[in-house]
């Protein structure tokens, strides 16, 4: 690796080390309490897919360039040169880690190595060693942003062709406001993803709630985020905060996408509206008696599958317990407490790679396949798009013989009139 190429690398590994960062990279004991807690570990036993081995390839780095002792004496502080050989090790760690923070909740100090592999990726961005196409789809997204005029009459015309799905969820004809789009001053705006199966059962409940709602013109993936890019994850970001703000809407209301929502409650700053989980919408209408459910006419029992970046990242875990609650009476928990669940095994990008990871995906995901066989349940709800293409080629994968649903097509297809 040339010297320049070094330098700047450099200089992106000091812009995330951050006070929380430097605890991190400081404190691991190596106590090996994290080693059964990663899925990928704990279904293939290989030693560099443990949360301490991916950081340690992070830490030596670190020590070699920011720390006194690793600078002037580095075959004593176990420091690591930056080279093009250390690059190749960031991106298996990187690639391999789906960011799930399970590991985090083990860790007798909490390290965050999803925020560790930050570094990885960042330093993957500048070397020009990241997933082309993760960066392909957030320039993509980027200049949807930019052009959004250009794509306004399509959206709205695409956006009509939906409305007779909508209403044969609910309501008995359409009328002009089946799935508003761009109302400014609506009470909650809601961001779906591509793709109608985001759109028509939201929109069918949303109409059932009597809510003040509005579509938005952007699609709530941020795959800035997946690719670990700052500045497009910002960029992305900011598409829907503006939007918000245009529109005067109370409400930032995030589908079914883990990371999404993820990314707008925690990076979208002090703004004048709350955001929220479609999770978190649909069991406040059912608390606040907007909507109503059928119980008990689904096809058996249902498991639900926790997504990591909504529930032990985000705290979203009674919410569905509450929705399911009103659909089935026998519910199977995967595991004793929510939070310690395994991962899907398909985040961090590894899902929206495709065919490219599916080999890793499917054998680093065994520890979950088995989570969900155990059940016995036969229904498998889960609210995130990413987790339900994992599960679904898991389910294909490892035979599952489940039926892998959408926890939001759930509720409104058993809405029941009032
Ligand atoms: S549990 Fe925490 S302190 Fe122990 S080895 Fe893992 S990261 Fe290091
Ligand atoms: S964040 Fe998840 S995938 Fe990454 S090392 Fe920790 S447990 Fe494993």
């Amino acid at each position: 690796m040339d010297i320049q190429t070094r330098d700047d690398l450099l200089k992106l590994f000091q812009g995330k080390l951050n006070e929380a960062m430097r605890f991190y990279l400081e404190t691991c004991t190596r106590c090996g309490v994290c080693t059964e807690a990663c899925h990928v570990y704990a279904s293939m036993g290989r030693v560099q897919n443990i949360a301490a081995y991916r950081s340690e390839i992070v830490r030596r780095l670190y020590k070699k360039y920011f720390k006194a002792r690793g600078k002037f004496w580095p075959s004593v502080s176990e420091a690591k040169e930056l080279s093009e050989l250390a690059v190749e090790e960031l991106f298996e760690a990187a690639y391999s880690c789906t960011g799930c923070r399970r590991c985090m909740v083990h860790c007798p100090f909490g390290i965050d190595t999803q925020m560790i592999m930050s570094i990885a990726k960042v330093l993957l961005i500048g070397h020009g060693s990241e997933p082309e196409v993760l960066s392909m789809l957030a320039d993509m997204s980027v200049a949807k942003g930019d052009n959004v005029d250009n794509v306004r009459d399509s959206f709205v015309a695409g956006i009509k062709n939906l409305e007779d799905d909508v209403v044969a969820k609910w309501k008995s004809e359409a009328g002009a406001d089946v799935i508003p789009v761009d109302v400014e001053g609506a009470d909650l705006l809601y961001v779906a993803l591509a793709g109608a199966h985001s759109i028509i059962p939201a929109a069918a409940v949303f109409n059932a709630a009597g809510e003040n709602w509005t579509l938005s013109f952007f699609e709530a993936v941020n795959f800035g985020a997946f690719v670990g890019d700052p500045t497009k994850t910002k960029l992305i970001l900011d598409r829907i905060v503006n939007e918000a703000l245009r529109l005067k809407v109370k409400e930032v209301c995030i589908c079914e996408c883990g990371t999404a929502f993820r990314v707008m409650k925690n990076l979208s700053g002090k703004q004048p509206f709350k955001v929220t989980s479609i999770t978190e919408v649909h069991a406040r209408y059912l608390r606040e008696g907007k909507i109503k459910l059928r119980k008990n006419s689904l096809d058996g029992a249902v498991t639900y599958h926790d997504p990591c970046q909504i529930a032990r990242n985000a705290g979203v875990m009674d919410e569905p317990r509450y929705i399911l609650s009103h659909l089935t009476d026998d519910y199977r928990e995967m595991s004793a407490e929510p939070k310690y669940n395994w991962c899907c095994g398909g985040g961090g990008g590894l899902v929206a790679l495709g065919e490219e990871t599916i080999d890793f995906r499917m054998k680093s995901a065994r520890v979950k396949a088995d989570q969900v066989k155990n059940t016995g349940a036969p229904i498998l709800a889960t609210a995130c798009e990413n987790c339900h293409t994992q599960l679904s080629n898991l389910n294909d994968h490892y035979k599952m013989n489940v039926d892998v649903q959408f926890l939001s097509s759930m509720v409104a297809d058993q809405l029941v009139q009032q």
